[in-house]
């Protein structure tokens, strides 16, 4: 089975899941320092919920399970629901994105349970800077973590990079001459106006273009060739082992491609990381052992998926949208 197709054409495969708002790094462009106010823990999805909603989107052609937060590995017992949502008959491709902090000591058992690949996300190379961005963050562990990754087989590791101006950006050179000597997909992905704590500005977004530009100074960088699996738009240095990727949701929208939901750690779904619009189905879940009532809905969601988007990093983009930029939510709550 293919998948479900919206009404723009595109094949709804793929479903990101928040397991949990919390987490343990306090990124200075993603939570305010006080962090933000939880989901109480009975509101939170359970993991029977998590694997029954799974399994009702896997009955209908979902394919490929994302799992994210806030951070994941900060939920207790993770691996049990990894274990769990392997098993779903259906289920393709189970990933997980993480800031890699408790990853050592996970990730031997996390692929045993079943899971692929890992994403981490990084900021910076260098010790002082990341417990800057990170608010206390120790940067060894994440080094431990991404070793820790290869050694279980999680591959390839996929390092996610946010380039903000004036914080981060004269290290994009130092993170693409990783991929020389490594083996990691190194990507880069425009910085989007989520934060929930006045972060992001027009002025901050560095646009992939400039990003690409300047690591062209480095060395010449061709097309690459990777397992197709997003939006990403993938380079390599000669003879390096690794490639180089970069994520364009501001300068070149990809929504025509847009394959995905996301559940938030809360029973919503989302047909659009951009929309506010979500619907509810923990009511569905808690409320009847019938799980054709949660495909309906899922179906719904998928029925009025948005065309596109319409941000962009230009100054008028504020004022187009009427927003104020301290309202933007973060994407720990939405589940990045
Ligand atoms: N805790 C996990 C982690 O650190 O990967 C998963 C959640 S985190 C919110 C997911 C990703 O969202 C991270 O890679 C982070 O860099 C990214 N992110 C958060 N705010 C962002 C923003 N405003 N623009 C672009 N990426 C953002």
């Amino acid at each position: 089975m293919e998948g479900p197709v919206d009404r723009f054409q595109r094949t709804i495969n793929y479903m990101r899941i928040s397991v949990t708002d919390r987490c343990n790094l306090r990124c200075i462009y993603c939570m305010p320092d006080t962090g933000t106010i939880p989901i109480p823990h009975s509101e939170t999805l359970r993991y029977e919920e998590i694997v029954r909603i799974v399994r009702a989107a896997a009955g209908m052609g979902l394919r490929k399970i994302r799992i994210t937060g806030g951070e994941p590995l900060v939920r207790k017992n993770i691996t049990h629901l990894i274990r769990l949502l392997s098993a779903i008959e259906g289920i393709e491709d189970l990933s997980l994105t993480t800031n890699g902090i408790f990853l050592a000591e996970y990730a031997e058992e996390l692929a045993e349970a079943g899971l692929r690949r890992v994403n981490i996300s990084l900021d910076s190379l260098k010790p002082d800077r990341y417990r800057e961005i990170t608010r206390g963050g120790d940067i060894e562990r994440v080094f431990k973590g991404i070793e820790a990754a290869q050694k279980a087989g999680l591959v390839p590791v996929k390092i996610n990079m946010v380039p903000i101006r004036n914080l981060n950006e004269d290290e994009v050179g130092d993170f693409a001459l990783m991929t020389l000597s490594d083996p990691l997909q190194v990507r880069f992905i425009e910085f989007m106006p989520f934060s929930g704590c006045g972060a992001w500005s027009p002025e901050r977004v560095v646009p992939a273009e400039e990003i690409q530009k300047s690591i062209e100074r480095l060395g010449v960088l061709r097309p690459a060739k990777t397992k197709k699996s997003g939006p990403a738009r993938y380079f390599a240095f000669e003879g390096a082992a690794g490639v180089i990727g970069f994520i364009t949701p501001l300068s070149n929208h990809f929504c025509s491609e847009c394959n995905r939901l996301r559940l938030t750690a809360a029973g919503k779904l989302r047909p659009c990381l951009f929309s506010d619009t979500e619907i509810d189905l923990k009511p569905a879940v808690r409320g009847c052992d019938d799980d054709t009532e949660i495909q309906r809905l899922i179906s719904l969601a998928i029925a009025v998926k948005p065309e596109g988007h319409n941000m962009e990093f230009r100054e008028t983009w504020l004022g187009k949208n009427r927003l104020n930029k301290d309202s933007f939510k973060s994407m720990s709550k939405i589940g990045g």
